[in-house]
């Protein structure tokens, strides 16, 4: 019984192909009537027998032809690769721009150690002087730079008319007044402005900030 199992267990693919003699095939049914093991292994046989059953053999001889569909399957694979891919390579050029970033802020680090090295000369001292409010919201002071072209006043206060022209003037000694620049008011809103005048530091004894109307706003005395 055990040889005849395996023996005839052997037999079982070409049983469910069909391709037994009469004889041999009728040995194997009749030892699967009385064979649990092989009648589950032929279970497990008969669709994979059905389905090389279902193959042409004319088509296994030549050319093998791919099966339909099997290009757009290609392609989707391909297609998927490409994602799979392609966003790597985005990475890498993104770690190149990165790169390319991190070597320009080093050479741009490097540019600002050589401008920091570089000799700079003494910043202009800044020479703080009082600004006497005329109008009754302005609140402002004044530095005072003395460039070798003029005096530069650093106007910093609040309270001028918003939207309304002002015109700076520095005083000399001999009671002119010269133009320095003008500005918008921005009413309470912090206003910080540089007014250049050609009159030297040593020749400057004040300024005035006068507005639209002409009314001395503020002014100053050195
Ligand atoms: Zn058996």
């Amino acid at each position: 019984m055990r040889d005849e199992h395996r023996e005839l267990r052997e037999l079982l693919g070409a049983h469910a192909l069909g391709h037994l003699e009469p004889a041999e095939a009728a040995r194997v049914r009749a030892h699967l009537d009385g064979c649990a093991e092989c009648r589950a292994e032929l279970a497990e046989i008969a669709p994979l027998a059905a389905r090389l059953a279902a193959v042409d053999p004319d088509a296994l001889d030549g050319t093998p032809t791919p099966p339909p569909g099997l290009g757009a399957a290609v392609l989707a694979r391909i297609a998927e690769e490409e994602r799979r891919v392609v966003p790597l390579r985005r990475a890498a050029v993104r770690r190149r721009v990165a790169l390319g970033a991190a070597a320009a802020g080093i050479a741009a680090a490097g540019a600002v150690t050589g401008w920091l090295a570089r000799p700079v000369p003494d910043p202009p001292p800044l020479e703080p002087v009082t600004v006497q409010a005329v109008a009754p919201d302005v609140e402002a002071r004044a530095d005072l730079v003395p460039h070798t072209w003029g005096v530069e006043v650093k106007l910093s206060g609040r309270g001028f008319a918003a939207g309304e022209v002002h015109r700076v003037a520095v005083t000399t000694e001999d009671g002119v007044e010269v133009p320095a620049g003008e500005f918008l008011g921005v009413g309470p809103q912090p206003l910080d402005c540089n007014l250049n005048s050609s009159v030297l530091r040593a020749d400057a004894v004040g300024f005035e900030v006068v507005d639209a109307d002409g009314d001395v706003v503020a002014r100053s005395d050195f």
